[in-house]
């Protein structure tokens, strides 16, 4: 496959901003990284080079710190009412809809995914994302106490946004982990340096010109495209930073917190996942079959929330795991900006690598492939969807996080929900968990013994901008979305008056 048969599928607009410079948005200009440095950008479905962008580092990011500084402390963002912050954020939402086509393509393109699921759930989940956002700018208040102390007070507590915002994001959704961090932060009162992930940069790069078209005041967003070792590290420790928000490995996620530490800037986390999907007995098997299935292979398992554990009753686990199989086996694997397409290629080779490893490492240690099992083709990062059986929590498919389209299966023979639970809770994650059952009784049950932040009942991967998203033990700190989020980006004052 040559990216000629991809690049020839862009419309006008994806291949002028293709065609366009790549460049750092610092200060409310598009600007050269410092160094003159930039990184290459390669397609998964042709494994070919598609642009050179500029990259970011150190002294970028001092510059892009010293911008957003300026625009928190002097500038208007703070200060400005919030329905007029409202304002901007719904007319960056109206732009990125108005522009959704060509942002579908370049997501897809850069990515790999489903030109049609971007469409939907990448750039339909922005537009939303920012919407709902932008409505919380009205909603943020303090309260009035009533004290015991003796004599007349009044007391109140403020909210006031944190300050300048690091925040750094993977290539999974890349515009949609976008606006999640950027969201929620610029409705709070926030100034931003967000850094997209190297693999897929050209989404947000995007977005930059449409933050320079909505007129946001200069240094108010800063985005900079870079490494995670230099541009990364670089937002995770600088002292000019209050604040850093980070989607991605837990390894990485670990190291944030420590580079951190230098000056306790306040941090959240969306880490890993290795999410159980439990499936009871009576399972209505209509559902459960596609819904186990989409679990894994939507996005080509790569999502952090992704149903890698299949635990299903003995009575149903052969029926299931055949429904899985025949899923797998009809599912249309290709270049993701062609529309008949549902799962794309893996984002890298790194990635490909990474799963392809896996599969063979649980082979090694006893897994039995039922379907799939092997790379496609010989360019791009392509991958079969893939099912493992005979599969248990000593292998090391079932307890890390592969983040592609393979899942282990696991017959369960037991009624007592709580030695259920104890098996799904069997991970060092808790970011998610579907539970599939026709019993509302057996499943509210099981809800409340999942460890997890996200529980799903007969559904997968189900998430909102009001409903609050993060993880349990290794999967993360704090809550996204919702109100959770807006608290993430703020500070509580308390305010004593002696009468
Ligand atoms: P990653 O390294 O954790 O990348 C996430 C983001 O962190 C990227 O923007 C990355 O930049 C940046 N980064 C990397 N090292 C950094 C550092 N030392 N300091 C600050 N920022 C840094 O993830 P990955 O390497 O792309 O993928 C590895 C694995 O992570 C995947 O296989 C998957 O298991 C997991 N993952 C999870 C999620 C999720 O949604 N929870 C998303 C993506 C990946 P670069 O792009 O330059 O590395
Ligand atoms: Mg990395």
């Amino acid at each position: 496959m040559d990216v000629s048969t991809t690049l020839a599928r862009l419309g006008n607009a994806a291949a002028s901003f293709l065609n366009g410079k790549h460049q750092l948005f610092i200060d409310g200009k598009f600007v050269d990284a410092k160094s003159g440095k930039t990184f290459d950008v390669f397609e998964p479905a042709s494994g070919q080079m598609v642009a050179k962008v500029a990259a970011a580092d150190a002294a970028d990011v001092d510059l892009a710190v010293n911008a957003a500084r300026r625009a928190f402390e002097e500038g208007p963002w703070s200060k400005m009412i919030p329905s007029q912050r409202a304002k901007l954020i719904n007319k960056l939402a109206d732009l990125v809809e108005d522009n959704a086509e060509e942002l579908a393509q370049i997501e897809s393109l850069d990515n790999g995914k489903p030109v049609t699921f971007a469409r939907m759930i990448d750039i339909g989940g922005t537009v939303d994302m920012l919407r709902y956002m932008a409505g919380w700018c009205q909603r943020i208040n303090g309260e009035t106490i009533t004290p015991s102390i003796p004599g007349d007070w009044h007391v109140y507590t403020l909210r006031e946004p944190v300050g300048v915002v690091g925040q750094i994001v993977p290539w999974n959704f890349p515009l949609a982990m976008a606006s999640w961090k950027i969201g929620p932060a610029l409705a709070a009162g926030c100034t931003i340096v967000l850094k997209p992930a190297e693999q897929t940069p050209l989404s947000a790069i995007r977005l930059a010109q449409l933050i320079a078209e909505a007129e946001f005041p200069p240094g108010v967003i800063n985005v900079l495209p870079g490494l995670g070792e230099t541009a990364g590290a670089a937002i995770a420790a600088h002292p000019g930073v209050d604040k850093v928000a980070f989607t991605g490995s837990t390894e990485v996620g670990k190291l944030i917190v420590r580079a951190a530490a230098g000056n306790l800037k306040k941090v959240s986390l969306e880490l890993g996942g290795k999410s159980p999907v439990v499936v009871f007995p009576d399972v209505d098997m209509q559902a459960a079959i596609p819904g186990a299935a989409n679990a894994i292979f939507f996005n080509t398992g790569q999502v952090c929330t992704a149903g890698s554990r299949l635990y299903a009753h003995k009575k149903v686990f052969d029926q299931l795991v055949e429904g899985v199989v025949g899923v797998a086996k009809n599912i249309k694997v290709g270049v993701g900006l062609d529309p008949a397409t549902q799962i794309g290629p893996l984002v890298s080779d790194e990635q490909l690598f990474r799963v392809t490893g896996y599969i063979a490492a649980g082979q090694k240690e006893g897994a039995k492939v039922a379907v799939g099992g092997k790379r496609i083709g010989e360019d791009g990062y392509f991958v079969q969807p893939t099912i493992l059986t005979d599969t248990n929590p000593s292998m090391s498919v079932v307890r890390e996080e592969i983040f592609g389209p393979v899942i282990c299966a696991m017959p369960f023979d037991d009624n007592d929900l709580d030695r259920i639970a104890r098996e799904a809770n069997a991970t060092s994650y808790g970011l998610a968990a579907s539970i599939w059952t026709s019993n509302f009784g057996v499943a509210h049950k099981m809800a409340k013994r999942i460890k997890a932040g996200s529980v799903w009942i007969n559904t997968h991967n189900m998430v909102d901008p009001a409903v609050p998203f993060g993880g349990y033990k290794q999967s993360g700190w704090g809550r996204e979305m919702g109100h959770q989020a807006i608290e993430l980006y703020t500070e509580t004052k308390s305010v004593f008056a002696s009468l």
